[in-house]
Formats: C-alpha cells, sequence, structure tokens
C-alpha cells in the first residue's frame, strides 16, 4: 500500500493506485486486502469532504480534458467560470487540463474560488494552474461524488468518456430523485446534437421517460446559461441567505 498522503503525488503513487484498483476491480482477493482498500477509500472521502466543506455552494463544470486555450469551446467554459463566480458559486471541476482548465481560470480571473478534484491517472498529471484549493483522489468514484455532493447546478461542456461519465452520472441521480433536480445545463447543441436525438428516441420507445427530456437545458449562450442556473439554484435554493457551516477550532478548521 501507498501512504494515503497523495497531495503531491509522485509516479510510484500513480502506479501503485492503478495497481491497486486494478486488483480490487479483478473479483475477491484475501479478506485483509479488501479491507485495507476500504479505509482507504475511506480516508479519501474523509479527506474529500474536509477539503469541500468550507467552499460554500459550487458548480461543477464537466468538459473535455482536450480542448485548447483560445478555441471557442474553452473561451465559453473561461467566461461560465466568470459568470457563475460572479453570481456567487465556487466553481469546481475535474482539475485537470482543456475546459476544466477554462472554468477554473474563470473563476480566478473574477476573484471567485476555484476548486478542482483532480485524478491519479497512469499519465502524469498537474493539477491546473488556475486552482485555489485542489485534492488529488485515487477513485473515480470517490471523485464523482464529491463533484456530486457539493454541487448545485451541473454545466456540460463538449466532452468525450469522461463527460459523458459525469453528465449521465448527475442525470441519473436527479432521475431516480437521488439528489433534487438541480439545473443541467447542456451547452454546444450543435456538438450534442447526436446525443439529443438519442435521449428523444429513448422517450419514444418509453425507456425513459418524457418528463426526462426535461431535465436538460441546451444552450450555445454564456449569459442564458448564466440566468437559468441564477433562477434555478441561486433562487430556488435561497443560496444567497442561506446559513454558512460554521467552523469548530477543535477539529482544526
Ligand atoms: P473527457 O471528456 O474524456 O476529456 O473527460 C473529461 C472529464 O473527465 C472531466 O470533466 C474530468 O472530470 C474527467 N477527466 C478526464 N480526463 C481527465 C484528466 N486528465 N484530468 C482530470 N480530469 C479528467
Amino acid at each position: 500500500m501507498t501512504t494515503p498522503d497523495i497531495s503531491t503525488p509522485t509516479p510510484q503513487d500513480t502506479a501503485a493506485a492503478r495497481q491497486q484498483e486494478r486488483k480490487f476491480l479483478e473479483g475477491p482477493r484475501a479478506r485483509t486486502n479488501e479491507l485495507k482498500f476500504l479505509l482507504v477509500v475511506l480516508w479519501e472521502f474523509f479527506r474529500g469532504i474536509r477539503t469541500l466543506h468550507f467552499v460554500g455552494p459550487c458548480v461543477s463544470v464537466f468538459g473535455s480534458a482536450r480542448v485548447a486555450p483560445g478555441t471557442p469551446f474553452y473561451e465559453q467554459a473561461r467566461a461560465l467560470g466568470a459568470g457563475l463566480s460572479r453570481l456567487g458559486f465556487t466553481i469546481l471541476t475535474g482539475g485537470g487540463p482543456g475546459l476544466m482548465e477554462a472554468a477554473n481560470r474563470g473563476a480566478r480571473e473574477a476573484g471567485g474560488l476555484s476548486v478542482g478534484l483532480n485524478i491519479l491517472l497512469p499519465q502524469e498529471q498537474a493539477p491546473n494552474p488556475y486552482l485555489d484549493k485542489w485534492l488529488t483522489c485515487r477513485y473515480f468514484f470517490v471523485r464523482k461524488v464529491l463533484l456530486v455532493k457539493y454541487s448545485y447546478a451541473f454545466v456540460i461542456m463538449p466532452g468525450g468518456i469522461g463527460t459523458m461519465d459525469e453528465f449521465f452520472e448527475a442525470l441519473t441521480l436527479i432521475q431516480t430523485g437521488k439528489i433534487q433536480d438541480f439545473p443541467v445545463v447542456v451547452v454546444g447543441r450543435a456538438y450534442w446534437a447526436p446525443l439529443t436525438a438519442l435521449l428523444e428516441q429513448m422517450a419514444q420507445h418509453h425507456t425513459i421517460s418524457a418528463r426526462d427530456l426535461n431535465l436538460l437545458t441546451y444552450t450555445d449562450s454564456v449569459e442564458e446559461a448564466l440566468a437559468h442556473i441564477e433562477r434555478h439554484a441561486v433562487e430556488r435554493y435561497k443560496l444567497r441567505t442561506r446559513a454558512k457551516p460554521r467552523r469548530r477550532w477543535w477539529l482544526g478548521e
């Protein structure tokens, strides 16, 4: 086992984490190994909860790790990060490059709080340089829970498999009532058009309810996305007047 602290991961941490996760997912192992794994997961949740307890209401921005600065989607994500910060939200992302970096960068430039939940990946990766706070997670599933737990809205920028995973995690939790129906804003109508068509087809085949289609708001406009989130998250959940968690010195806070 590697030591639990991976805030500055080494290549050995990354390789060890990958090996442990693979072994865990391969099926039953010795019970002591299963127990050790559970303790590492518990520790990861503990660190996540400690890190995020005081960051205030967040919006998670999901999107491609591969989009370069200066491209239209990057600049949109950056403008969204800035606009959401001005609405009073902390920007929460996967902490990586591309559109995650863009949203964190926008938040930083607008004077908002910018947070990243980075992930240990086989290809070594540093957190993007626009983060005020970050945490490096070993496990995608822990990270996904943390991203959802602290968010009052989700912005889905164009992205690949990682983005789809996070998008549908949030959507499944809303569809099944595990979390409230927080706004899910999907940016890039043309990019997402094939997925929109697939969802409509699902509704026609009754594999989803027609009502589920209303869980998503599609737009190409940063202003429209911000207005929607303001109306459906800030006002509805009374975020401006909501009591903040109190710090307890005896917990080292
Ligand atoms: P993708 O759409 O496949 O580029 O994946 C992007 C999404 O998955 C982001 O919202 C991240 O949370 C997660 N993800 C994928 N790759 C990375 C990475 N290199 N660093 C951090 N997060 C990543």
